[in-house]
């Protein structure tokens, strides 16, 4: 049985690969500071004797006792409102918080996956991208924040790797929406559903042109296993290739909630992507993965998960 650590499991993402891992037989250490995720996300997986949640900042220190096999480093605020407003923190999770679960990685002998992000490339100039592309970022830039933290936190995976020979493996993680998405934090989809669910204007950035690909959650965490299955060090794109505009999502949304919500045109927030779509050739070829819950498909579940929760509506 094998042993795996989940920064940042309490969060959206991290919630998911805590219930995939101890669906596998796995025991699964969650490590959370509750920033931006919440203990009630994992209370479901508190029965299972093979989970553990710990309250803890890895910006701090990592401290696990036991053997560790697997290090999944998912801790860093993920949303534009939530890095804005936590700037420092989020520069600190991906800076120093990933060096501790590095080291953590380092003393245990563990395969080690960083959750880096697709805003690696920035507003890119390649399109779709591939990981080739080294990205058109803005370091001084609102976004810069998240964006550089993960840009260092690729660069120090990799200097560990060479340095220390840690098996580490780096995932770029395009748009993933599902379950457990937090209404509030800003992002298109979970924003668009509670806007349509209480029937007020579904606000779109711009005029809606700009474009983005979203992987539904099922899918990311299959890439995510995957990836830590195998040998390779990556980065490796996981997201779904399908691109629509943010105009067409929200019209979209609207219409699976059954909604008579208008759409309304906001201002664009600075340093908003035009583009956003991943090559995921290398996840296919290399890992034999690729996406396969349709969009509508996991737009339904995702509507379905807000009207279970209306206090989160
Ligand atoms: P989330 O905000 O739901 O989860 C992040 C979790 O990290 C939260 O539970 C938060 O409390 C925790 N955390 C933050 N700082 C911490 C610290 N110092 N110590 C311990 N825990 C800390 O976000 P998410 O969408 O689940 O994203 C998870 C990871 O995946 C992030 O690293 C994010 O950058 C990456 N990612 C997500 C997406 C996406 O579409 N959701 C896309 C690209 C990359």
């Amino acid at each position: 049985m094998s042993r795996v650590v989940v920064t940042g499991g309490a969060g959206f993402l991290g919630s998911h690969l805590c219930e995939a891992y101890l669906a596998r037989g796995a025991e699964v250490l969650c490590l959370d500071n509750f920033l931006t995720g919440t203990p009630e996300n994992v209370a479901h997986l508190a029965p299972n004797p093979g989970f553990r949640l710990v309250r803890s900042d890895v910006t701090d220190y990592v401290h696990v006792g036991g053997p560790v096999d697997v290090v999944l480093h998912f801790a860093s605020p993920a949303s534009p409102i939530d890095y804005l407003n936590l700037p420092i923190e989020t520069l600190k999770v991906g800076s120093i918080g990933t060096l501790h679960a590095l080291g953590l990685a380092r003393d245990k002998g563990a395969r080690f996956v960083l959750a880096s992000t697709s805003e690696v490339y920035g507003d890119p100039r390649v399109h779709p991208q591939p990981e080739s592309y080294w990205g058109h970022v803005n370091p001084v830039g609102p976004r810069g924040v998240y964006d550089e933290a993960k840009r260092f936190a690729e660069a120090v995976a990799l200097a560990y790797r060479n340095t220390h020979g840690v098996d580490t493996a780096i995932a770029r993680i395009f748009n993933t929406f599902g379950p457990r998405m937090r209404p509030n934090d800003g992002r298109a989809i979970p924003t668009f559903i509670r806007q349509a669910l209480r029937g007020e204007p579904v606000t779109v950035a711009g005029d809606g042109s700009q474009t983005r690909s979203v992987c539904f959650v099922d899918d990311l965490v299959g890439g995510v296993l995957a990836l830590a299955d195998s040998g390779e060090a990556g980065p490796v794109n996981l997201g779904n290739p399908h691109e629509l505009s943010v105009l067409d999502l929200a019209r979209w949304i609207v219409e699976l909630c059954g909604s008579t919500s208008e759409v309304v045109f906001v201002e664009r927030p600075v340093d908003d992507p035009t583009v956003r779509r991943p090559d995921t050739t290398l996840a296919h070829e290399r890992l034999g993965w690729s996406p396969s819950v349709g969009i509508e498909d996991g737009l339904r579940r995702t509507i379905g998960w807000f009207r279970s929760h209306p206090e989160l509506v």
